[in-house]
């Protein structure tokens, strides 16, 4: 298994660990554009909690001024009863429906706020979300190929799905529950007080032993949950790769090691999951005896309070209906202390989130361009090699490769399998980079040009052809977009598509791609060489364009690329060296080095490995000098000892 490290969770850990205060970038960079949207929540969060703790107030002011008709109706009030003193009328009946108004309007006003609440953090959440998930993916196509090789695609795919979820819960719910906890704490918290501040600090005896309970579940559960995503990115990884290889485990018939394999992982999901269940179901009954004990003790201190006077240390009065509204609100103020934990929670999931979100947005680019860079301009098409060397990593895969071809002219590359064909015209592509050397397209340096218009420049059809999901036209015109009909089904004619398609359904309209029907290699290399036609680039890169066709569709499609090749600047590799026999210059590719170099005539004559490459496919096996013979072997070694 080469490139996958099972056991590395983390493969963008490095660059996470530059991202210092990951919210606090969020806020900045992203919330910032929609701060009005984000304090109207606010400030519609703080009115309409207000005006959640005004129905059991008035219940308090009803029982003490309008049923047992102890106080005065503005009296009755802990605070604020001067603002209502003016409008009460006179007469019980007439309190009792003012009480009524009050308690309806502050519904009728409180849902009002909800809504506007509502409206302003999912704005504020939703926008957010939507900027960092089309950024993450606009960074992400901006990285070279050597990153993408590097990088599992499954870690990709849940930074830029779940944890950019992740964030939305945080901003809406998250915040959410925040206001709510802050305004309780002070909001219930400052009644209590006002009214009888001695019974509110028995009332709030249990806070503190609900922080210290609460941050201790915390601290147990973190790393559990840290446990959880951890196992749970195994499990997606051992799916997505048996996925991919689904037709390699059936022909192989491991389909019990596999399914041994996905329990080994399924089951060390379970278990980390079960411990952080283990914990977390202990979390809200212990909380409930805690808020029980509270609610005990308020009860049996107020209760005494209310029927025999002031108990114990205790002086001064307590009403009933405030009794009734202590014991209310003291209801109310311990769910939402027990929120904090998860409010904790979904701070730290966001910061994690946000954490991984940034360390992709900030890996370096190795293959940019300058902030000014000028654009290509072909004139004549000529592309010159000049010493190059290069590695995927330290090890070199290409030595001074150096030609240079005329504008017009077609240049095929040819050598065993991993001499370092693709590269060379991947280099060109700038999918990668250069480590020594230059490479120019009429005397402009590939790197000082924009990649936009050099890989315009460039017609590039490749041996694996992807499908996007979209019909037949719209895979040929993909990276065109404006041709017409008619302008497609010529291409696809040169290509020798054109009978294969009509032949589909729905003819050009197909749907394709994974969900659409399925192309065969052949056809699909086809439709890629149509993409190219249509695209009329300067220069043409074929690696390997035709090797999933038969030999006949492959003579005919070879018609009409010596037509396209004709005026333009060429490269072909091609295992079928029929193919490229018309090439002007021939390079000879062993181990990353040119070996021989020419017109096909020339390197026959030579006799040397192009001449014995010809010879295996003209069937002249037994010809061969036994020196070939050997260094095939040898290659062969070294290839398969690479894959490993
Ligand atoms: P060819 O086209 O001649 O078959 P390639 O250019 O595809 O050869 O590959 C040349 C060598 O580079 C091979 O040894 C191959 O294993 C290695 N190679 C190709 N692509 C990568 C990559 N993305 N990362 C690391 N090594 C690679």
């Amino acid at each position: 298994m080469s490139g996958v490290d099972w056991d590395e969770d983390d493969p963008f850990e490095e660059q996470r660990e530059e991202i210092e205060n990951p919210m606090k970038r969020l806020f900045l960079e992203y919330g910032s554009n929609y701060t009005g949207a984000a304090i109207v929540g606010v400030i519609a969060s703080f009115f309409a909690r207000i005006l959640d703790l005004l129905p059991a107030l008035m219940l308090g002011v009803a029982i003490d001024a309008v049923i047992r008709q102890d106080v005065p109706y503005a009296e009755a009030f802990p605070v604020g009863g001067g603002l209502v003193g003016p409008y009460v009328p006179d007469g019980q009946m007439a309190q009792f429906w003012l009480t009524i108004g009050i308690i309806a309007s502050a519904f009728l006003l409180s849902a009002g706020f909800h809504w506007t609440r509502n409206w302003g953090f999912n704005t504020f959440a939703q926008n957010v979300q939507h900027d960092v998930r089309t950024d993450t993916y606009d960074e992400m196509q901006r990285l070279d190929m050597g990153f993408f090789a590097d990088k599992q695609t499954g870690e990709m795919m849940s930074i830029l799905s779940n944890d950019v979820n992740r964030l939305e819960k945080f901003l809406n719910d998250g915040m959410n529950s925040l206001f709510r906890l802050l305004v309780m704490v002070v909001g219930i918290g400052g009644l209590l007080l006002a009214i009888n501040w001695q019974l509110a600090l028995v009332a709030l005896l249990p806070v503190p032993l609900i922080a210290v309970f609460t941050s201790l579940f915390i601290r147990t559960i973190q790393p559990k949950y840290a446990e959880v995503r951890s196992t749970v990115g195994k499990v997606n990884s051992r799916l997505e790769n048996n996925l991919g290889g689904i037709q390699v485990i059936k022909s192989s018939t491991t389909e019990s090691y596999e399914s041994d394999r996905v329990e080994d992982v399924s089951r060390e999901y379970f278990d980390a999951n079960w411990g952080a269940i283990r914990t977390r179901i202990k979390f809200f009954p212990g909380l409930r005896v805690l808020a029980g004990i509270g609610f005990v003790i308020t009860f049996m201190v107020g209760g005494l309070w209310v029927t025999q006077g002031p108990p114990g240390p205790f002086t001064g009065d307590l009403s009933t209906g405030m009794f009734v509204v202590f014991i209310l609100y003291t209801q109310r103020f311990i769910w939402p202390m027990a929120q904090f934990g998860q409010i904790i929670n979904m701070y730290q999931r966001a910061r994690a989130s946000s954490e991984r979100i940034f360390g992709l947005m900030d890996q370096p680019n190795r293959v940019g361009e300058e902030p000014d860079a000028p654009d290509l301009e072909v004139t004549e098409g000529r592309v010159e090699y000049d010493d190059v060397s290069f590695g995927y990593d330290a090890e070199p895969i290409l030595e001074d490769i150096d030609f240079s071809l005329e504008g017009g002219e077609t240049l095929a590359l040819v050598g065993p399998t991993g001499a370092g064909k693709s590269t060379v015209l991947k280099l060109l592509l700038r999918m990668y980079d250069v480590d020594e050397g230059e490479i120019r397209v009429d005397s402009q340096r590939v790197q000082d040009v924009t990649l936009r218009s050099l890989r315009e420049s460039l017609g590039y059809v490749s041996q694996d052809t992807f499908l996007f999901y979209g019909s037949v036209e719209e895979n040929i015109t993909y990276g065109t977009f404006d041709a017409d009909r008619e302008a497609v089904i010529e291409a696809a004619k040169m290509a020798e598509a054109h009978e294969f398609i009509t032949n589909l359904p729905e003819g050009y309209d197909t749907e394709v791609g994974e969900r659409g029907v399925k192309l065969s290699g052949g056809q699909r290399q086809r439709l890629s060489i149509a993409r190219a036609i249509l695209k009329d680039p300067d220069i043409l890169v074929l690696d390997e364009a035709t090797s999933d066709v038969d030999t006949e569709t492959e003579m005919l499609i070879q018609r009409s690329i010596d037509d396209l090749a004709e005026d333009r600047t060429t490269f072909a590799i091609a295992h079928r060296l029929s193919t490229i026999k018309d090439a002007d210059q021939v390079l000879v590719l062993e181990g990353g080095e040119i070996v021989e170099r020419g017109t096909h005539e020339e390197l026959l004559e030579n006799g040397g490995l192009y001449s014995h490459l010809w010879g295996v496919q003209a069937g002249e096996i037994d010809e061969l000098p036994q020196e070939f013979i050997e260094r095939a072997q040898r290659r062969q070694a070294r290839t398969e000892a690479g894959d490993d």
